[in-house]
C-alpha cells in the first residue's frame, strides 16, 4: 500500500508530530511511505527512516505524486496544506487535488481527517497481530 505524505512549510511540524503519534500505523510493513523532498527529510530526521522521497513540492514533487495517482500507484494521500499562505506551485497543488478526485484516491488535508483515514486503513489492511504490537 502506497501512502504519500506532504506538508506545506507552516504545517510540517504538525505532520511530523502526526506521523510520530500514529507510528502504530506508519511502521506497518505493508506500507510504502512516499513524501515530497523537505517533508520527507523532516520525517526522516525525526527517526522514521523508511521514506521514499520525490522532489520538493515547488520543484515538481506534487506533480510526481500526481503522476503516481494517475498510474494507479497511490492508495491514499495525507497533505497538510497551509490555507493561510501563498505557494509558488499552486497549480501543481490544484492538479494533485484534482487527480485525487479523478481517480478516487482518499485525501486528508488536515489532522482530523488524517486520523480518520489512518484508523480506517489500519483496520482494513488486516487486524494487527499480537506480535506486531
Ligand atoms: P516539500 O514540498 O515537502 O518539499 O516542502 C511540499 C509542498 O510544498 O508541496
Amino acid at each position: 500500500m502506497n501512502i504519500a505524505l506532504i506538508a506545506h512549510d507552516g504545517k510540517k511540524a504538525d505532520l511530523v508530530s502526526f506521523v510520530l503519534q500514529r507510528m502504530d500505523f506508519f511502521k506497518r510493513k505493508e506500507l510504502t511511505l512516499i513524501a515530497t523532498g523537505t517533508t520527507g527529510k523532516m520525517i526522516m530526521d525525526a527517526g522514521v527512516s523508511h521514506i521514499q522521497r520525490v522532489a520538493s513540492g515547488p520543484l515538481g514533487g506534487d506533480a510526481e505524486i500526481g503522476a503516481m495517482v494517475t498510474r494507479g500507484e497511490m492508495d491514499a494521500i495525507i497533505f497538510f496544506r497551509d490555507p493561510l499562505d501563498k505557494h509558488p506551485h499552486d497549480v501543481d497543488i490544484s492538479m494533485l487535488l484534482r487527480l485525487c478526485d479523478v481517480h478516487n484516491v482518499p485525501l486528508a488535508t488536515n489532522q482530523k481527517s488524517a486520523h480518520i483515514l489512518v484508523s480506517f486503513f489500519n483496520e482494513k489492511i488486516e487486524p494487527l497481530k499480537t506480535a506486531d504490537l
